[in-house]
């Protein structure tokens, strides 16, 4: 069984193509900027084959680019669901992405995701752990394995006014980046916090402006 938050059914952002979204739920990260704060607990226990076969009914819309994400929260945080539900639904002759924050390395999975999309939250050990509160050790795992395996992925990093928008920052990320097929910059914005609120907690990031277009063009400049 695996504790999923909640599920989209035909969604065009996480990853190429229509896809069925899978937000699990739990994540190991606390990030000052989380988005999904909602999915940190609770969420509803569903067994993998039956949520693969459910997933079956879509298929005509994936076409063929298309598929289905495990997304969350973290999907690799429970680790033999996500393995299970990936085998499920390669079984079933349909495409598999992972949207993961780098908090968990678990190649299990890696090995069965079509395309892994993973956030660099912050290129230095010091300041990833401030922004998310676990160490750094899995994502740099994860890179590796994806590198070594040829698997394919893109990365993401999400630019914060004043904490992850810097030049030099964006760059490291470029190089720990190595082997992605693609690169995206997220402008932060704060359509996330009234979530924090809702769950009665403390925003950190309090009073940091949504990211403006002009500094996002010229960060995406130096890619
Ligand atoms: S990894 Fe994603 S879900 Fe987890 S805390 Fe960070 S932003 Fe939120």
């Amino acid at each position: 069984m695996v504790k999923i938050h909640s599920v989209e059914t035909l969604g065009a952002l996480d990853g190429p193509g229509i896809r069925t979204v899978i937000f699990f739920a739990g994540c190991p990260m606390r990030c000052v900027y989380c988005h999904n704060p909602d999915t940190w607990q609770g969420g509803e226990e569903r067994d993998e084959r039956e949520l693969a076969d459910w997933c079956v009914r879509y298929k005509p819309y994936y076409g063929a680019d298309g598929g289905v994400t495990l997304s969350g929260g973290e999907p690799l945080l429970q680790r033999d669901g996500a393995v299970k539900l990936l085998t499920g639904l390669k079984e079933r002759g349909i495409n598999t992405a992972i949207d993961t924050g780098g908090g968990i390395f678990c190649p299990d999975a890696l090995k069965l995701s079509d395309l892994t999309i993973i956030d660099i939250k912050h290129p230095d050990e010091s300041v990833f752990k401030k922004i998310t509160g676990v160490e750094q050790t899995a994502l740099i795992k994860t890179l590796e394995f994806l590198r070594t395996h040829k698997k394919r992925f893109w990365v993401r990093h999400v630019c914060v006014p004043g904490l992850t928008d810097n030049a030099q920052d964006v760059l490291k990320v470029k190089a720990m980046a190595k082997g992605a097929e693609k690169i995206e910059l997220l402008p932060y914005h704060t359509m996330g916090v009234h979530k924090w609120e809702k769950l009665g907690l403390d925003y950190p990031l309090k009073g940091t402006p949504p990211l403006g277009e002009e500094k996002l063009r010229e960060l995406n400049e130096l890619l």
